[in-house]
């Protein structure tokens, strides 16, 4: 097969070599970016373009946002990993301040979200094991229909989404899906066997599906009174992207634990954690869980630096402040193309209408446009812009999404 070299290439030329030699698990928009900085990338034939996805919020501070790049740069001139096998400088800093932006005692980093996920799943057998005297063997976790938690053996194990699991069983057992938002469900559900409830505070991937007011309340009430822990899988929903640090706080609710990725990492790397109490990270023991890369001294440094500008809460006052902005001037729009706009701070589902055809088509209007968007579960687009957009910019958006969503 003949090569192709990849000095000069075109955005067609990089899409062809993506073609051929990676494996087609994704479907992204043909754009090949080559740069970013803030809200804006530009791809390899030089044309720009508005980030509204910002990577499915790790990238919420930006593109290469400058107190991130330089916090990198000099963690970069010290050391960069060293592997669990010894501390590093880095680690227990980061997991002080991580655990006190939670409100928390203890931090278990790892480097996906579904890593986390993972480590949650683990954990919360264990603690159901050595604290709640559940049966050797006999865990059951409670889950979402149409959650989205990543797409590992065990994670998919528990997926509704036909897409996901096709083709990749036999599935890890202990799971039981209930309707997401239904605390009766959630009652009804919970047995001698149940450790945990896992959900998504705001469903990301399903569309943003933002439960019924009160469900966060009535799911901590729960939890508490039946001895099973809570765990909120943050990764997509927390750190700014709701106008809060954390979605859980629009009901002024603590889970038993978190679970954290994306914007972690600045945008830059790689880094998630589940962060808890003591008493229940206490589970782990030495070799029980870990990582090579979990807790590495670059990541660490850089997920010092986001908790650092999210103490100042800028970014979450900005997705307040603008979000409501962008959901007003959306449902202003007269339009009989959408169904429904479900928002909340700065992430948006639009969803439409089957008649009005797929969203894709939508995000490839868009796209012409000069804007980045994309679609989810056929009928809805999300809009996700980096935390640090302006009023200007998004009038720039909301201009280009009036032409196509009317
Ligand atoms: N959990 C949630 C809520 C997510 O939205 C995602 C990714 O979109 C994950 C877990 C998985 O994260 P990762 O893709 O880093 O494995």
């Amino acid at each position: 097969m003949k090569r192709v070299e990849d000095c000069n290439l075109s955005g067609a030329g990089h899409i062809e070599l993506v073609e051929r030699f990676a494996a087609h698990n994704y479907h992204p928009l043909p754009v090949v970016v080559a740069k970013a900085d803030g809200v804006w990338v530009e791809d390899a034939d030089g044309r720009r373009y508005m980030d509204m996805l910002a990577a499915y919020s790790a990238v919420n501070f930006g593109h290469r946002n400058p107190e991130l790049l330089e916090a990198a740069k000099a963690q970069l001139e010290r050391v960069t990993l060293t592997s669990r096998a010894f501390h590093n400088d880095q680690l227990g800093p980061f997991c002080q301040e991580l655990a006190e932006l939670c409100r928390m005692e203890a931090v278990l980093p790892m480097n996906t979200g579904a890593e986390a996920v993972e480590t949650a799943l683990k954990t919360a057998r264990r603690w159901g094991y050595m604290k709640k005297g559940v049966a050797p063997d006999k865990a059951k976790i409670i889950c979402c229909r149409n959650n989205f938690h990543g797409r590992t053996t065990t994670i998919i194990s528990f997926s509704t989404d036909p897409v996901c699991r096709e083709g990749f069983g036999p599935f890890t057992p202990g799971f039981e899906i209930i309707e997401y938002g239904d605390v009766g469900a959630l009652r009804r559900a919970i047995d001698a066997h149940t450790v945990a409830f896992l959900f998504e505070p705001i469903q990301g991937e399903a569309g943003i599906i933002i439960p019924p007011d009160g469900y966060l309340r009535a799911v901590r009430e729960l939890c508490s009174e039946r001895n099973v822990l809570m765990i909120a899988d943050e990764i997509q929903s927390g750190l700014g992207r709701t106008g809060h640090t954390f979605a859980c706080e629009h009901e002024g609710v603590e889970p038993d634990l978190y679970i954290l990725g994306k914007a972690l990492g600045g945008g830059i790397v790689p880094i998630s954690a589940v962060v808890s109490t003591r008493q229940i990270l206490g589970v782990f023991t030495p070799g029980s869980h870990g990582s090579t890369f979990g807790g590495n001294p670059l990541a660490c440094a850089i997920a010092r630096k986001v908790i650092e500008i999210l103490k100042r809460g800028t970014y979450q006052e900005n997705a307040r402040r603008l979000g409501g902005y962008l959901a007003e001037q959306l449902r202003a729009i007269k339009t009989r193309k959408v169904k429904e706009i479900r928002a909340r701070g700065l992430w948006v589902g639009i969803e439409f209408h089957k008649e009005a055809g797929a969203a894709r088509q939508y995000c490839e209007q868009l796209m012409a446009l000069g804007l980045l968007c994309k679609d989810t579960h056929a009928q809805t687009m999300r809009l996700a812009p980096p935390l640090c957009i302006t009023r200007d910019e998004l009038d720039w958006a909301l201009e280009r999404l009036r032409r196509v969503l009317v």
